[in-house]
């Protein structure tokens, strides 16, 4: 016992290794110090050499100093909300980073005074949605219709269907969420079945607005009416429309989304929608319409307490001025070309002698909108017992169970990464380390 003691090294000799002197420098030395005391463990247990303690240590440390990791989505679902919704683009990634540091985000270099926040952003949504008079821009979709919940119908009414009381998610409900401004709710009509008169008999001189609230992540069927924007804006009372995925023009995919710009059209006074669903940017609030709603919305005290930080301001910006991005892409992916990238990843994986073959498969838009959208897509198909030691390699590969097969679905990973998708696979096969 004494003797295993003396063989194992304290942990601040470890840490003064020059290979873990340098780890320190990049993620901290509490991560690193961490690293080092588990691998002393194994060195205590006998399962590693007091030598490659340092090495073990390494190997073990996280790639940044969050514990946040990088995972490929092969799930086939385009917006996953447990994956962070919407991966960003190139463009929007070097943006965010160049934003990291100090920025001009609220500053005039021309002048050297005090400018705007977030100009730029505010400027590339603006010119995105020209029906809309104005733009505002809030920490997500909540908080945008928290918003205009409270500056526009704090004791006031909201006349909203019943059959569009939404649960956005992990026990959330809008209904909830309005109610907590103050404000209070008129449900009109049936789950299933609202007319234009339910509406008409509920409003009143306590009427904020009529809200109308996409079910975004549910579709009925059957024996269903609703009341479509434009019926809803001859009531008389300002329309706000929660659109919920933020698509800002038709998508030719995605034929029953709806978007702002229709929306606006249609005769929405303001409309609400997340900027990271199918507009595939980061978590923010977008917000559009009526001049003097939205800047009733801006001046509210609480609009300084839901603000969109500078990190999303640039990743939104570079979005929707840069190229399509992911989420993008892979709603308009041609199912040809998943099904050649499919068989060309699993003939690199056969040839390795791993039992994977091509397949059809279909993938879905998932927590972002089009509920009911099915997309031909095609995977790789594996033995379903690769699906956890893929979950736990680096990168991270999450995949979805089919009978004994685990399908890795293309549509959802970007055609740069098949090269990182195979090599993750060989790396999580037995045996290999
Ligand atoms: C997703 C969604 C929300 C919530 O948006 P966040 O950006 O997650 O706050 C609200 N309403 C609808 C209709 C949605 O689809």
């Amino acid at each position: 016992m004494d003797d295993d003691r003396r063989r194992v090294p304290r942990t601040d000799a470890v840490l003064a290794d020059p290979v873990l002197a340098a780890a320190c420098e990049r993620l901290g030395r509490p991560l690193v110090k961490e690293a080092v005391t588990a691998a002393l463990g194994l060195v205590r247990d006998g399962r590693l050499d007091a030598e490659l303690a340092a090495q073990a240590a390494l190997s073990a440390l996280p790639p940044t100093a969050a514990r946040l990791l990088s995972v490929v989505n092969a799930t086939g679902v385009v917006v996953h909300t447990n994956l962070g919704r919407a991966p960003l683009s190139s463009a929007a990634r070097e943006a965010l980073a160049a934003a990291a540091g100090c920025t001009d985000v609220e500053f005039d270099l021309a002048t050297g005074r005090r400018g705007p926040r977030g100009g730029g952003a505010l400027s590339a949504l603006a010119d995105a949605v020209p029906d809309a008079e104005a733009v505002h821009l809030t920490n997500n979709n909540a908080a945008a219709l928290t918003l205009a919940a409270t500056a526009l119908a704090r004791d006031r009414e909201i006349v909203v269907s019943r059959g569009e009381l939404v649960e956005i998610g992990d026990g959330f409900r809008i209904p909830e969420l309005l109610e907590c401004t103050g404000a209070r709710l008129r449900e009109v009509g049936t789950t299933n079945r609202t007319h234009l008169a339910d509406y008409a008999a509920a409003i009143g001189p306590a009427t904020a607005f009529v809200l109308k609230v996409h079910p975004s992540n549910f579709s009925t069927t059957g024996f269903v009416s609703s009341v479509d924007v434009a019926r809803l804006a001859t009531l008389g009372v300002p329309v706000v429309h929660d659109i919920g995925s933020g698509l800002l023009k038709p998508h030719p995919v995605l034929l029953d989304e709806p978007d702002a710009a229709s929306a606006l059209r249609a005769g929405a006074d303001l409309v609400t929608a997340s900027a990271d669903k199918l507009l595939g940017g980061p978590q923010a609030g977008i917000v559009l319409g009526r001049e003097v709603l939205v800047s009733r919305l801006r001046r509210h005290p609480l609009a300084r307490a839901l603000r969109v930080d500078k990190l999303a301001l640039a990743a939104l910006e570079a979005t929707l001025r840069g190229p399509a991005p992911p989420v993008e892409r892979a709603l308009t992916a041609d199912p040809a070309r998943l099904r050649a990238r499919a068989e060309s990843v699993a003939r690199v994986l056969r040839d390795k002698g791993v039992d994977a073959d091509a397949t059809a498969c279909e993938a879905r838009v998932g927590g972002g909108g089009a509920p009911a959208a099915v997309l031909p897509s095609a995977a790789v198909s594996l033995p379903s017992g690769l699906a956890a030691p893929l979950r736990r390699g680096r990168p991270a590969v999450v995949g979805r169970r089919h009978g004994r097969r685990l399908l890795l679905d293309l549509r959802t990973v970007q055609p740069e990464d098949d090269d990182a998708l195979a090599a993750a696979v060989l790396a999580a096969q037995p045996g290999s380390c």
